[in-house]
């Protein structure tokens, strides 16, 4: 796509420290890292969400995405956590499929990660709208 920043990285148009690419998948360091060795992972192939990735884009990233996270816990020597945001309500800023491998130095670290956890109430309800949905496709 001519005027996504990710496309314009993955064509070598825009510089980026480009930590590995093959045929279907480009990573390069995130600009603004959240923390040391902060990783941008992309299919080659343009799409806003990742259920919108053809099959070959989609296999071919998560092999990316296993082949680099693997990398980085070997090289950082510790665990990371996988990010994908999907819309601007989760906080996608850029609208060209990317997936986060944030290298963490312990749950206390500069990486404010929070998981708000509470009580699961209408299951049934959102099982029945799911469920609905999943016909659908
Ligand atoms: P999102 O919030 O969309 O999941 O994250 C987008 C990420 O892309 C941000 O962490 C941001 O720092 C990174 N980013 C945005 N523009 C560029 C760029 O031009 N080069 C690189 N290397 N990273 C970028
Ligand atoms: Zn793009």
């Amino acid at each position: 796509m001519d005027t996504c920043i990710f496309c314009k990285i993955a064509r070598k148009e825009i510089p980026s420290a480009i930590v590995y690419e093959d045929a279907h998948a480009f990573a390069f360091l995130d600009i603004s890292p959240v923390s040391e060795g902060h990783v941008i992972v992309i299919p080659k192939e343009h799409a806003e969400k990742i259920h919108q990735l053809s099959e070959q884009a989609s296999n071919g990233l998560i092999s990316a995405i296993k082949k680099v996270s693997k990398a980085a816990e070997s090289a950082f020597k510790t665990g990371f956590n996988l990010l994908n945001n999907n819309g601007k309500e989760a906080g996608q800023a850029v609208f060209h499929v990317h997936f986060h491998i944030i290298p963490r130095r312990g749950l206390k670290d500069e990486f404010k990660y929070e998981w708000p956890s509470k009580k699961l109430e209408h299951q049934e309800q959102i099982v029945a709208e799911l469920k609905k949905a999943l016909a659908q496709t």
